[in-house]
Parts: C-alpha cells; sequence; structure tokens
C-alpha cells in the first residue's frame, strides 16, 4: 500500500508548502506543483492503474479527497493573502488628513494691473471702448500727428527708446526724415492709439487705451523707463470742456471718493487747446495742507484739455462739425496717491511681500 502512504506523505507536502506560501505568486507555484497537469496529486492518480481492482476504489476516493483539501487550503490561504496584501495597501496609503497640507503658492494681481482694470471699469460703465494699441510705434503716431513740432526735445533720442535707430539729431536723420521715412520707437504715451482710433473710426468717438509706455529714465523712487497710463478721446458732435469737466470729476470721485474737490489749472500739451492739470482735494488734510500734498491742500492727478482742432483735422475729421477733448492719467501715479507708496520701484520687484497688501 505503499500508494496511500504516498497520499498521506503528499498531504502533509501539501500542508507545509501552502503554508509557507507568502505572496500569490508562491501560492500559485504550489497548486501548480501539486495539482497541476504534472503535479504530484496528478502523477498519484496515474499510478492507480497499476493498483488490483480491490485496492482501487479506497485508493481513489482518498485521491479525490485529497484533491478537494489541497483545493479548500489553496483557496483559504489565497483570500487570506488578498486581504493581507490589501491591508498593506491601506496602510501603505493612508492619508493623515489630520496633518496640516502644503499648500500652493498662488500669485497675485499686481496692484498696477488692478488699478488699470479699475480705471477701465469706470469708464466702461460711462459707455466708453477700450483699445490697447502697439508698443512699438512710428514717430509718426507718436509725435506728429499729435501736434509735436520736429524740434521737440521729447524726440529725441535721450527721452525716447527708438528701436531702428536713424541717429537722431544727425544729418543722415534729417535727411531720411525729408524723405518721409518714420522712426520706430516704443511709444512714450498710449496717445498714438488716439490717431489710429480718429483714422479708423468715425466719430463719436469715446475710448481710452491703457497700456505701458517707455522712457529712457533712470529708474528712481518717482521715476520708471516702463510704466502705464490711460488715456482718453472724446470726438462727437457739440462736446465742450463742460463735457470734460464733468467727465474727469466722476472719474475723479469713483477712483478716489466721492467726497474729493477737483481743481483745473491751465497748462500746455502739443495735442490740446485749452489745457489743464487737473489737481484732486488731498485725502489727508482734506484740502487744509499737510506735507502729503506739500502744504498746498491739492493733489496732481491728471493731464486733459480740448482736443486741438490741428489735430482732428491731421487725422481726416472735419474740426468744424467736431469737437473733443482728451486726458492721459498715470497708473502708476494713481497707485502712489492712493497707497502713499513712497517708492516707485517696489512695483517692478515682484515682491509678494509687497504686491500682496493690495
Ligand atoms: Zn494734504
Amino acid at each position: 500500500m505503499s500508494l496511500v502512504e504516498d497520499l498521506e506523505r503528499l498531504e502533509q507536502t501539501a500542508h507545509e508548502r501552502i503554508e509557507s506560501a507568502t505572496t500569490a505568486e508562491q501560492l500559485e507555484a504550489a497548486r501548480v506543483a501539486l495539482l497541476g497537469r504534472k503535479g504530484q496529486l496528478t502523477d498519484m492518480m496515474h499510478m492507480m492503474g497499476s493498483l488490483s481492482p480491490e485496492e482501487r476504489p479506497a485508493v481513489g476516493k482518498r485521491a479525490n479527497e485529497l484533491r478537494r483539501l489541497i483545493e479548500g487550503m489553496i483557496e483559504r490561504s489565497s483570500q487570506s493573502l488578498a486581504e493581507v496584501a490589501r491591508q498593506n495597501l491601506i496602510s501603505r496609503e493612508a492619508v493623515d488628513i489630520s496633518l496640516p497640507g502644503v499648500r500652493p503658492v498662488i500669485g497675485h494681481q499686481h496692484l498696477i494691473s488692478s488699478i488699470l482694470e479699475e480705471i477701465e471699469d469706470i469708464f466702461c460703465g460711462m459707455g466708453y471702448t477700450v483699445e490697447y494699441g502697439r508698443h512699438v510705434e512710428t514717430t509718426y503716431y507718436n509725435f506728429t500727428a499729435l501736434n509735436a513740432p520736429e524740434d521737440h526735445p521729447s524726440r529725441s533720442a535721450r527721452d525716447t527708446f527708438y528701436v531702428v535707430d536713424n541717429a537722431v539729431g544727425t544729418a543722415d536723420h534729417a535727411e531720411a526724415h525729408a524723405r518721409g521715412e518714420s522712426d520706430i520707437l516704443l511709444r512714450t504715451q498710449t496717445s498714438g492709439q488716439q490717431v489710429h482710433a480718429l483714422e479708423n473710426e468715425k466719430p463719436p468717438i469715446y475710448m481710452i487705451s491703457p497700456g505701458t509706455v517707455y522712457r529712457p529714465d533712470t529708474p528712481d523712487a518717482c521715476h520708471l523707463p516702463q510704466f502705464n497710463q490711460v488715456e482718453g478721446l472724446v470726438v462727437d458732435e457739440g462736446i465742450t470742456f463742460g463735457d470734460l469737466k464733468g467727465t474727469l470729476d466722476t472719474f475723479i470721485r469713483a477712483m478716489f471718493g466721492e467726497d474729493r474737490k477737483t481743481r483745473y489749472r491751465p497748462h500746455f500739451f502739443p495735442f490740446t487747446e485749452p489745457s489743464c492739470e487737473v489737481d484732486v482735494s488731498c485725502n489727508v488734510c482734506h484740502g487744509k495742507g499737510c506735507s502729503f500734498c506739500k502744504h498746498s491742500g491739492w493733489i496732481e492727478i491728471l493731464g486733459c484739455g480740448m482736443v486741438d482742432p490741428n489735430v482732428l483735422e491731421m487725422s481726416g475729421v472735419d474740426s468744424e462739425k467736431y469737437t473733443g477733448f482728451a486726458f492721459g492719467i498715470g497708473a502708476e501715479r494713481v497707485a502712489a496717491l492712493r497707497y502713499d507708496l513712497p517708492d516707485l520701484r517696489a512695483l517692478m520687484t515682484g515682491d509678494m511681500r509687497f504686491l500682496a497688501q493690495f
């Protein structure tokens, strides 16, 4: 009865192999070794052919019992291995939600961007369109069409970044101009877009042009070589200085507070006639005089005027029929006045400790 003894030994072997399997792969290897096509039990089943007919049923029964026993052991072991693997996964991937998270550092809108947006909102509310224009312009749109004479100092290479350098101020340059060639420059003001508007649009025109402008200034507390302006232009029938004043008063009160007073002082700009500088009453002393307003009670806020008829005619607008006004506001100046910034260079640093305050 050596086959029966073999079956007993196989049961022992099966217990050992299955219990020692610690992974699904080891368990599968044990299954193949015991029950596979070339496995130990299968071999023994084949050998039953050599038994006598009397022996065969008892040994066959024992072999079938052993097969079911082994299958049961493998099934239970497989379930417990899967459970162990699941518990390992849970503990490995556990997230302690009570731990403080790592916050991603998010940026902050730049103070100048938010001031530009606020100015745009105020003028859009009054029915104006917003035109951003081009940063690279020609001398025609930046100076000539705005009534700036050929010898105006702002045209010199010391006051303007020329992109295509025709050696401003030399004989070659004068000849180039005589041939009608225009210099290419980084705009020193956004007014050029007003000329484009006059050329391309039919009055009535109510537009503002916000954006960055460039001048070769060394950065200091009050100057930046790159800053932002919002220039505005209105051209329509019957526009008077009263419309200019009403519009800018509305803007200034929306921007700085309903209780602020305004003052219009005569000034000169080539683009407008008559021209004014506009002051707003000091918010620190309310007009009494303090160090913030240099004891005048007023703070200069923008420049403006009625569009010079020459400017309208140069751009093909009938100055007998249409009148208009224009104005220019510095975004950095608005920021400095509103938040009492001691040094404009802080606006260029991108330092979040500074920017996140606004
Ligand atoms: Zn004051």
